[in-house]
């Protein structure tokens, strides 16, 4: 037996079935950028392995065990992107996009993390991924918040709880590192191996530990919020009277730290109860230190992704993933000369009607076999064309969903006709 190729695990394959859901989920986020004046931007999904190391830090599970690196052909070391900010920053420094200028971008694309493959963890997942660049905040911490959520409303989701926290500035988080690792050294002995490593490394991470052995010691933690410094509080107790004067609700969770290391001041994350261990499906925060990390003047920013698997899944849950559409007209041909005539036929419906979906019978078949077809794909109206048909230069139209009786129509009329009878309320669907 000859055995089939595998996909690479943890990679899927999108299957016309699946592809108009997340068709739709990228429309909606398309306009709702659109409405706030955020723009496209598309980069390579291959970068310089250095671009991560310097942006997203060393003690990070991204960064230590989850980068698809590998040596080109010319020796260069690069990485398939694991997240988007740091590709949208190099590219804002290599294209002089900061220069007296800010910016307010968003891309869609691929993400590659070598992680344990499980229902809503991937290794090639995607990401909706928008920034703001050049921009201090509140004001539009609360606008990018605000976008997310008008996503929400647009896609019909529900259920979605908003977790904020601030992490101050690097200098008020450096005091509150000394106390955490204080803390935790206490207790070393009851920390878990990954802890004790990030403990070293970067303390903080600890608090975003998914072990729930880890649980009750993290409870008893310090809490970040106690070290703010006062701008930081400022900046933070003005992101929170916006969202308050806009009624979006919000949850302030002093544990949520984020995992990767360039945050600062305003971090938050939308989670769901619906999906089990995968609840996040939306995070994000301010990254004020890292256009400066990477070479460029200091500039603020923010941003936020989301995962569209996750959010697909959850429109599927909540039943309002958007279905393949079905066809509108089927043609029937049957015999030689119908055949030939379908084609034609099919680009004056195409042009009178644009939008309209025509599907003409491909590679022939019985009158019967045909009708299958028509029916199977899901078009209200069957357009039987044969040799009687063609000789008279009419066709016969066939109602698939309703009970009419069938007629002939002049094929110059025919496109006026479909329009006026596919443009009618289908009786029994509704
Ligand atoms: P998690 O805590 O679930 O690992 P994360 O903090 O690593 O998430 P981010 O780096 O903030 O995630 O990425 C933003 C969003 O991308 C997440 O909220 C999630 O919806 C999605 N995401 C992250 N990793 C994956 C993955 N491996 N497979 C599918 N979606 C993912
Ligand atoms: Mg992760």
């Amino acid at each position: 037996m000859r055995e089939s190729m595998q996909a690479v695990r943890g990679m899927n394959d999108l299957l016309p079935g699946d592809t108009a859901a997340w068709a739709a989920l990228e429309q909606a986020a398309r306009e709702t950028f659109a409405e706030y004046g955020y723009r496209e931007i598309r980069l390579p999904v291959l970068e310089r392995t250095e671009l991560f190391r310097r942006s997203i830090g060393e003690y990070t599970d991204i960064v230590e065990k989850e980068m698809y690196t590998f040596s080109d052909r010319g020796g260069d070391s690069v990485t398939l992107r694991p997240e988007a900010t740091a590709g949208i920053v190099r590219a804002c420094l290599t294209n002089g996009l900061l220069h007296n200028q800010r910016q307010k971008l968003w891309l869609v694309g691929p993400m590659f993390r070598y992680e344990r493959p499980q229902k809503g963890r991937y290794r090639q997942f995607h990401q909706i991924d928008v920034e703001a660049l050049g921009f201090e905040g509140p004001d539009v911490d609360a606008e990018l918040i605000l976008i997310s959520a008008r996503l929400w409303r647009r896609l019909g989701l529900g259920g979605l709880t908003l977790n904020l926290n601030s992490l101050g500035t690097p200098e008020s988080r450096a005091v509150y590192r000394e106390r955490l690792v204080e803390y935790f050294r206490k207790c070393e002995a009851a920390l878990d191996e990954d802890s004790r490593r990030r403990l070293g490394g970067n303390p903080l991470r600890i608090l975003d530990s998914k072990n729930p052995a880890m649980r009750e010691l993290i409870a008893g933690a310090p809490l970040i919020t106690d070290f703010l410094d006062d701008q930081s509080a400022e900046h933070f107790a003005g992101l929170r009277s916006r969202l308050d004067d806009a009624g979006v609700a919000y949850a302030i969770n002093p544990r949520l730290v984020r995992g990767l290391d360039y945050y600062s001041r305003t971090v938050f994350e939308w989670t769901t109860g619906d999906l089990g261990s995968q609840d996040a499906v939306c995070s994000g925060g301010r990254y004020d230190g890292l256009v400066a990390q990477l070479g460029g003047d200091p500039v603020p920013a923010i941003g936020w992704a989301l995962g569209e698997e996750r959010i697909v899944e959850l429109l599927r849950l909540q039943g309002r993933a958007a279905a393949e559409p079905a066809m509108d007209v089927y043609l029937v041909l049957a015999g030689a000369a119908a055949e030939r005539l379908g084609t034609g036929i099919g680009e004056a419906l195409r042009d009178c009607a644009p939008g309209l979906r025509v599907e003409a019978n491909s590679g022939g078949g019985s009158f019967k076999s045909q009708m299958k077809r028509a029916d199977k794909s899901g078009a209200r109206v069957a357009v039987i064309v044969g040799d009687d048909e063609v000789a008279r230069r009419v066709a016969t139209l066939k109602s698939l969903r309703e009970d009419v009786p069938q007629r002939q129509v002049p094929l110059e009329q025919l496109p006026d006709e479909l329009v006026r009878v596919l443009r009618a309320p289908e009786r029994g669907r509704e």
